[in-house]
């Protein structure tokens, strides 16, 4: 959403990019009386309906929104494959400011054109959508999920995704150290918030060292006390820090051109989606630099695999955390590759989606 730092790619005009990363469907709807301006982009069907989030954004065009709701949808291919589950890729952007937008009214005509949809799309809580708007929206579709407890559902699922990213940094450090305990390890959280504070909680029993930073304050001073919690106020000067493991828990496209020849870490593993900023030109500036990458739609796949069981059966939080844990031998395996093929992980973790999604689909012919 930041479109200083969009990439050539995003440049590229919406229809050829459609044809270019072999998107199936592309549906815009608006409804006049509500306000409601949307888009879904579903990627892939082959392993199953697309589920994805919606994001409501107050977006300064609509080329940008279209961006956005493009490499979303496709990443949620590749994170559903990778995680091994039974889901395409798929994405919504609601335009406007949720703020003056968002009402019941305005979530059931959602609600309404989800179901419109028949199942190829099921929708989900993202940035500026919640648990609780997922009930209203489920007064009118049976393709969400993400529900409240209180309604069956899943809930939050930023503890899931923070579990995931743990892992993540785990199977980083195995890789790097050959051992993945993480006592005193400098780590770099960038953005303290549903996600970030719940991975603290995660690395303090490991008793890492904690570099910790958020533009708005309140969230780093809430967890100022806690032991080997370090707060870095300047949050640009964060790229400066000497430390192992940068986590990004905030925006996408932090990784970029600047930032790179400012990091000094080993490795990075965040819960951000759309790290790259570039994926194929920074992807290899990271090999070049020696800085090891887990792939973003690997690392934060915890939510989209705590919110499937919900859609598949009912939700069954055990084996939500079984599979999150997963996630550990999934990365360590792509980091393999990746070295010893000297490729940016990133690529090798799509082909390995890819090849799944083929064989599925060969299976499925023959
Ligand atoms: P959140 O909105 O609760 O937290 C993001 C935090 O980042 C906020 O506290 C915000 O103030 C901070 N922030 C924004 N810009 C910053 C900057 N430049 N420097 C430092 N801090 C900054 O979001 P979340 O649910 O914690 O998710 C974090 C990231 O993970 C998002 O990119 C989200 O799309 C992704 N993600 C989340 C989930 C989930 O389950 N919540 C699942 C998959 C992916």
């Amino acid at each position: 959403m930041n479109t200083s730092a969009l990439s050539s790619q995003d440049k590229i005009l919406p229809f050829e990019k459609l044809l270019h990363h072999n998107h199936e469907r592309l549906v815009y709807h608006h409804d006049a009386e509500t306000g409601l301006k949307v888009i879904v982009a579903i990627h892939n069907t082959t392993l199953g309906p697309a589920l994805g989030g919606a994001r409501m954004w107050n977006y300064a065009s609509e080329a940008e929104a279209l961006n956005d709701v493009l490499r979303l949808s496709r990443g949620m291919t590749y994170k559903s494959s990778l995680a091994g589950l039974d889901l395409g890729g798929g994405k919504a952007v609601l335009m406007g400011d949720p703020q003056k937008l968002k009402n019941e009214a305005y979530l059931r005509k959602y609600g309404q054109f989800i179901e419109s949809l028949q199942g190829l799309y099921i929708t989900a809580p993202d940035v500026n959508t919640n648990i609780s708007d997922m009930v209203h929206i489920a007064k009118e579709t049976k393709y969400v999920v993400g529900l409240p407890a209180t309604h069956d559902g899943s809930d939050d699922p930023s503890v899931l995704t923070a579990y995931g990213t743990y892992m993540s940094i785990k199977a980083l450090a195995k890789h790097l150290t050959g051992n993945d305990s993480l006592a005193g390890k400098k780590i770099g959280i960038q953005g303290i918030g549903k996600v970030g504070r719940a991975l603290v909680g995660f690395l303090a029993k490991e008793e890492s060292e904690m570099y910790v930073t958020d533009i708005v304050l309140d969230r780093t001073s809430a967890i100022a006390k806690l032991p080997k919690v370090h707060i870095i106020t300047d949050a640009d000067a964060f790229y400066d820090l000497d430390m192992d493991i940068y986590v990004p828990c905030a925006l996408g496209l932090t990784i970029n051109d600047d930032t790179i020849a400012r990091l000094k870490c080993h490795g990075i593993a965040g819960a951000a989606n759309n790290q790259l900023a570039d994926e194929q030109k920074h992807g290899a500036m990271l090999v070049k630099k020696g800085i090891l990458y887990a792939p973003d739609f690997l690392v934060s796949a915890g939510g989209v695999i705590n919110v499937h069981t919900e859609y598949y059966g009912g939700y069954n939080k055990a084996l939500a955390y079984q599979q999150v844990e997963h996630i550990y031998a999934t990365c360590l395996e792509i980091l393999r590759i990746a070295t010893a093929t000297n490729r940016p992980s990133q690529e090798v973790a799509m082909q390995l989606a890819e090849e799944r999604i083929l064989a599925i689909k060969n299976a499925r012919l023959g």
